[in-house]
């Protein structure tokens, strides 16, 4: 489906090297957008400019984001999906661990969004799609204290920044997926007969939501989080 609003719109998203990420580069830029994608080694995209991009680290998100203004302009599209995923039970928790899943989930999209709001605030545009997750909600199966923290904080990040910029014509959305065929839940075992729809979910069927939610259809849906989830937790 064609989306207006997209074509011409500078995009950046984070840790889109592989997985969900990836595909939301491609999409924005199937649907007309001149797409940046910064990961930790700068993906290769066809038709995607590549950047390096650490989001845990101020200096790396700077220099990314004025590659991006060199290169293509503001960002008017933002979307944060760089994460990290660690199992671990709460006990064996390391301090160290426990910050660096909260620095890659949260604060990095954090100093991201806040580098990225000058310039929107500017345009009188923007739109910021935060990637959550379902363990957001529900603190996740098992083991994943850290990584259910993590994801609550940025789907509320979203909902801040909805109430603080939609005066400047600023949406902030995020999305609760769970249970996406990608590498990061390679490890885990088959959960497909916990799903209703009886399989996992599409990096795709994701993608397609934060395209919705970049376009000028969705300009009256902020501070929502949309679940992608084959119904696996209804709420
Ligand atoms: P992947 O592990 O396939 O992709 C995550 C990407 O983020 C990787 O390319 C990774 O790079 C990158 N990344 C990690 N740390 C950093 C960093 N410091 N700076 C920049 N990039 C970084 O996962 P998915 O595609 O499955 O997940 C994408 C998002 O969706 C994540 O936020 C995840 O939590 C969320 N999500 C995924 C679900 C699923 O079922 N798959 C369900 C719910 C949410 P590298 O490979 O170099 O480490």
């Amino acid at each position: 489906m064609r989306l207006d609003g997209i074509e011409g719109r500078v995009a950046l998203v984070t840790g889109g090297a592989r997985g969900i990420g990836r595909c939301i580069a491609e999409t924005l830029r199937d649907q007309g957008g001149r797409v940046a994608d910064g990961d930790l080694q700068a993906p290769e995209i066809e038709g995607v400019l590549g950047l390096d991009l650490d989001v845990t680290s101020a200096e790396s998100v700077d220099a990314a984001f004025g590659r991006v203004e060199a290169e293509l302009g503001p960002v008017e599209l933002l979307v944060l999906n760089a994460g990290i995923y660690v199992v671990e039970p709460f006990e064996e928790t390391s301090l160290e661990s426990w910050r660096r899943t909260l620095d890659v989930n949260l604060t990095g999209a954090f100093l991201c969004a806040r580098r990225a709001l000058p310039a929107m605030r500017e345009a009188g545009f923007g739109r910021i799609v935060a990637i959550g997750s379902s363990a957001g909600k529900t603190g996740g199966k098992r083991n994943a204290a850290a990584y259910g923290a993590s994801k609550a904080g940025i789907m509320v990040m979203a909902k801040s920044i909805a109430s603080e910029y939609a005066e400047h014509g600023i949406t902030a959305n995020a999305l609760a997926p769970a249970l996406i065929d990608t590498e990061m839940i390679a490890g885990l075992p088959d959960m497909s007969g916990m799903i209703p729809v009886g399989r996992l979910g599409r990096a795709e069927e994701v993608a397609g939501i934060v395209a919705y939610l970049c376009s000028t259809q969705a300009a009256y849906i902020t501070g929502e989080v949309v679940d992608v989830n084959g119904g696996f937790l209804i709420d």
